[in-house]
Parts: C-alpha cells; sequence; structure tokens
C-alpha cells in the first residue's frame, strides 16, 4: 500500500495506493469545506493537488444519510483522492461532538472515503500531564473501535496519536496504535506549536513519534500548512500534510512565500511567478473586493505550497535535503534551532541516507560535521578500516584542491620521494568535513566528492582533534607527523602538536630545496619514531 521511492535523512518520497489512485508523497491535502468553497476542489487538481482533505463531520451534520448515498466524491465534485477528517477537530474547538467513533467509522466508510481519520479526541497544547494523558487514552480507545466496527475494503485508515507535547505520552500513543493494523498514522493538531515558531519542539515531537512507528507505514502531520514547516518536518520522515492554511492565511492578508508569509498590504512588489501573481499586477490585486482578492491570495498561497513540496522532493532525489533545509533554516531563527537539534539524532537520519549520491556534498560550516555522511565515515574508519601494523608512523597532510587527493601533484611527489619508506608510513589527509582520511580511502565516496567552505575555527578544531585522537587511539601510530603547507592550518596543527603524543610538525615553505628536506625531515622522523619505542 505504501511504496518508498527514494529517501535522504528521515525523508522518502513515496506512494501511497489508494482506491482512487495513487498518491505519491510527501504532499499536501488542501483542506476543504463540503459545502462552501471558494477555491473549487476541481481547480485545485488543475494545479497539481491529486487528493484534498474534507471534514466528514460536517458532511454528516450538513447532508445526514443522503450523504451514504451521494458519496463525498459527488458531494464535493472531486474525482481526485479523498482523506476524510472526522470531528477531532471540532472536539478540540468545541470539547465534543454528537456522534461517536463508531458512528463516524461507519459513516466515512460509507461515504466512500479514500482515507479516513478515526473521531480522536486531540490533545492540544499547554494541557496539563493528566487532561493529556486522558486524551491518549481516550484516543486510543477510539481507535480499537473504529478498526473493530469497520466492514468494507477499500478505505485506508489513519491511527491518530496524541499526547501534544508530552513526548513520552507521545511515544505511549504511537507504540500502542502501530500495534493495531492501521495503514497510516497521524500526529495530532501541532498546529498552535508551528503557528508560535517553536520547530524545535516541533521537531522533537515528530522524531519522538517516528521511532516509535514501523518505518514502512506513512505518517501524516495534522495542519502543517507553513511553507517553513514542510522540509522540516519531510526531512523528519513526515509523508501527508494537510492545512487550511492557503485559505487562512489569504483571510489575514498573508501572502505566502518561499520563507514564510508578508502581509499582503505592506508588499511593493509581488515577488511570484505564479499564474496569479503572472495574472495581476499588485495594484489590481489590491483594488479587488475582499472576498475576490482572498481567492486570489489563496490560491497563490496554494502554488507556493505546491512549489515547496516540489523543491523538497527534488532535493531528496538529489541528496540534498540537508543543504535544502540548512538553506531554509537560516529564514528563522527558531527552525535554525531546530535544525541544530537534528545532530543530535545521528542514527535517526542515518538509516535513510543513502551511502552514495548522484552529487558531491556541501558543507558551510560547523553543523555540516554532524551530517550523518560524515559521522558515518568517521565511525567507518574506527570500526571498519584496519591499517597494517608495521605502518608505525602517521603522516597527516592538509586537505588538497584536487580531488581525489591521490592524484594531488603533491601527494604524488612526496610519496615517489619516500619510496621505500612508505611500507612503514601510513598517510592521511586532514580534511576539515570528515576527519583523518588515508589515502587509500581518497576515492571513495563521498571522500572524493565534496566541497568546503569550512575554515578550521574553535569548534571545528575541537571536534577534529577529538576525531583524529579516537582515530589515533584505534590504530596506535608511534610516530605523528603533520606535514604543514596550508597557513590555515596553523591553529589546528598546532594544537594536535600540543595534544597527541609523538606529534611533531614539519613546516612546509616554498622556498627552492625544500621539498628534499622536507622528506629528509619525514625519514628521520620515522627513524626517531623507531628509537622511541
Ligand atoms: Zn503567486
Amino acid at each position: 500500500m505504501f511504496e518508498i521511492k527514494a529517501t535522504d535523512l528521515a525523508g522518502r518520497i513515496g506512494e501511497i495506493r489508494t482506491k482512487s489512485g495513487l498518491l505519491e508523497t510527501p504532499c499536501i491535502l488542501p483542506v476543504i469545506h463540503p459545502v462552501r468553497q471558494s477555491i473549487a476542489p476541481k481547480e485545485m487538481k488543475k494545479m497539481g493537488f491529486k487528493a484534498v482533505m474534507t471534514n466528514a463531520y460536517i458532511t454528516l451534520k450538513v447532508f445526514g444519510k443522503k450523504a451514504e448515498e451521494k458519496g463525498i466524491h459527488k458531494i464535493i465534485n472531486y474525482d481526485g483522492i479523498i482523506m476524510t477528517d472526522s470531528g477531532g477537530y471540532q472536539v478540540l474547538e468545541y470539547g465534543s461532538v454528537e456522534v461517536n467513533p463508531v458512528e463516524m467509522a461507519i459513516f466515512q466508510e460509507k461515504i466512500g472515503s479514500d482515507m479516513a481519520l478515526v473521531l480522536d479526541t486531540p490533545t492540544g497544547i499547554g494541557v496539563d500531564k493528566k487532561r493529556a494523558s486522558e486524551t491518549v487514552k481516550i484516543t486510543l480507545k477510539a481507535a480499537e473501535e473504529t478498526l473493530k466496527a469497520i466492514k468494507a475494503e477499500g478505505t485506508l485508515w489513519v491511527g491518530p496519536i496524541q499526547g501534544g507535547s508530552y513526548i513520552d505520552l507521545l511515544k505511549k500513543s504511537a507504540k500502542l496504535t502501530s500495534k493495531m493494523g492501521f495503514d497510516l498514522f497521524a500526529l495530532g493538531s501541532p498546529t498552535e506549536v508551528m503557528e508560535s515558531y517553536d520547530f524545535d519542539l516541533l521537531a522533537k515531537m515528530i522524531i519522538a513519534v517516528k521511532q516509535s512507528l514501523p518505518i514502512d507505514k506513512p505518517l501524516h502531520l495534522f495542519g502543517a500548512g507553513h511553507p517553513l514547516t514542510i522540509p522540516l518536518a519531510v526531512a523528519l520522515g513526515c509523508d501527508l500534510f494537510d492545512s487550511a492554511s492557503y485559505m487562512l492565511y489569504a483571510r489575514e492578508g498573508r501572502y505566502m512565500t518561499d520563507y514564510g508569509t508578508l502581509r499582503f498590504d505592506e508588499l511593493t512588489y509581488l515577488p511570484c511567478n505564479c499564474p496569479v501573481c503572472s495574472e495581476y499586477t499588485l495594484k489590481e490585486m489590491k483594488e479587488l473586493e475582499y472576498e475576490e482578492r482572498t481567492k486570489k491570495i489563496a490560491t497563490h498561497n496554494l502554488n507556493v505550497l505546491s512549489k515547496e513540496f516540489k523543491a523538497t522532493k527534488q532535493a531528496i532525489e538529489d541528496g540534498r535535503i540537508w543543504e535544502y533545509l540548512g538553506m531554509k533554516a537560516k529564514a528563522h531563527p527558531k527552525l535554525w534551532e531546530a535544525f541544530k537539534l537534528l545532530i543530535d539524532h545521528y542514527e535517526f537520519l542515518e538509516d535513510g541516507t543513502p551511502l552514495f549520491k548522484p552529487r558531491a556534498l556541501f558543507f558551510y560550516g560547523f553543523y555540516d560535521l554532524m551530517r550523518p555522511e560524515s559521522l558515518r565515515y568517521h565511525k567507518r574508519i574506527l570500526e571498519d578500516i584496519s591499517i597494517p601494523s608495521e605502518k608505525k608512523t602517521l603522516l597527516i597532510l592538509p586537505e588538497s584542491d584536487v580531488k581525489p587527493f591521490y592524484k594531488s601533484p603533491f601527494y604524488i611527489k612526496l610519496a615517489n620521494a619516500l619510496g621505500n619508506a612508505l611500507k612503514e608510513i601510513q598517510i592521511c589527509f586532514l580534511a576539515l568535513p570528515f576527519g583523518v582520511m588515508p589515502v587509500e580511502l581518497s576515492d571513495v565516496y563521498p571522500l572524493s566528492q565534496y566541497v568546503s567552505a569550512i575554515r578550521p575555527d574553535g569548534y571545528v578544531m575541537r571536534e577534529i582533534l577529538e576525531r583524529t585522537k579516537e582515530f589515533i587511539r584505534k590504530h596506535p601510530f608511534e610516530k605523528v607527523i603533520l606535514l604543514n603547507k596550508l597557513d590555515a592550518y596553523n591553529p589546528i596543527f598546532k594544537r594536535m602538536v600540543r595534544s597527541i603524543r609523538n606529534c611533531d610538525i614539519i613546516n612546509v615553505t616554498s622556498t627552492a630545496n625544500n621539498f628534499d628536506e622536507i622528506v629528509e625531515e619525514i625519514l628521520m622522523n620515522v627513524a626517531k619514531g623507531k628509537s622511541q619505542v
């Protein structure tokens, strides 16, 4: 029912098989009112939205049993994929609804929902733990009753996960719900978290839930229609989204951009080329009646959301979701905070990060040292690489502009000059995005395919020094020689000399005869290393 086609970090591109067709994920389902629609679902389909979400509870209230004869596809006049919400949102807003989960389950099946939600009791944010715990219990019970009540095949059922911002409750809810046999799962109502830009908490909530769910089932994130939330939530493994934000924002005069929202009234330009913004000038848009203008802004907002999903999916395909998220994160300090949180979740993110990617990795600063590819490499040279025991000297060179490093002219010249002595010397490069890199590995991906702007600042030095020490502890060399031929490496090499045992530095200058002297000095150091043992 769910097939995963590509992954990067915890994000994935997949396909859900529904009775109304295939749905590529990640994607967003615009929320539409079953009766009053300013943008017809048909128009949405033309814009590329293959699925929408509508409310089964309101449908029941308005159409009663007649809805069962007509079916939800006819009611909203849409032949795409329809997910129905079951009134949980109304429970959150008004405290309760007049139907029970079993009635709602049977009703949703009868109206032909492609994907249907259990009538849950959303926890909300800011409630005390006792109440939060109650909502989890009530929701679990509703989930059980729903699965018992359903008969027809065809509708995919979404298991609701509640717990609000209580991470332990979310985990418990996810674990118990995952055992019940749902086709998909949904993380309940973090809308308030997103509205307050608490992306850090949002990331923690998603990670907790993802770690408690089976990896092969899609996860829906309720009410996540802010353009900045999307790449973060997708990178953490959310597959489906729904949101009324395009319309709610439009009503408040909020115009979406790739990096957030702007006040429409304060715009001097229309920074967009979507069909709406291409057809109208800003002046023309401002002169429209409120309803008409709201519809235009809402349509524009939908275009922005659609574009964001396309860009995020392309980033997954390219293996660049880390870079993409890093770029987006700069749009808001709170998103940057959430991005930084990722460095604590190596194992969670590493699973879905491919070993080989179609493109080079980009490194900008310290945080990129914590991306899964870099940490994975470091783990690998500690656990999987063996260095011949006769290589008792470690010779470290700064990274070279030529990649793979073994092709750099300086290395070739040096290796030739050292000749037989190489049996006793392990040459490594110090590549700032990774740490020490044995020359033999320098043509392995991603060591041969990366572009880095990382400079040895305090954080980088500390991390690289630590990785180098771990490497030396694992492969006990008797002598370490640092060949300093780049000024930028002065500070880090100086630190290494101070904190690594039997470590010497040889400074390379560009004077003539210098090369022979270097070779001689290396050989002398190798000999000295032997006599020290
Ligand atoms: Zn536009």
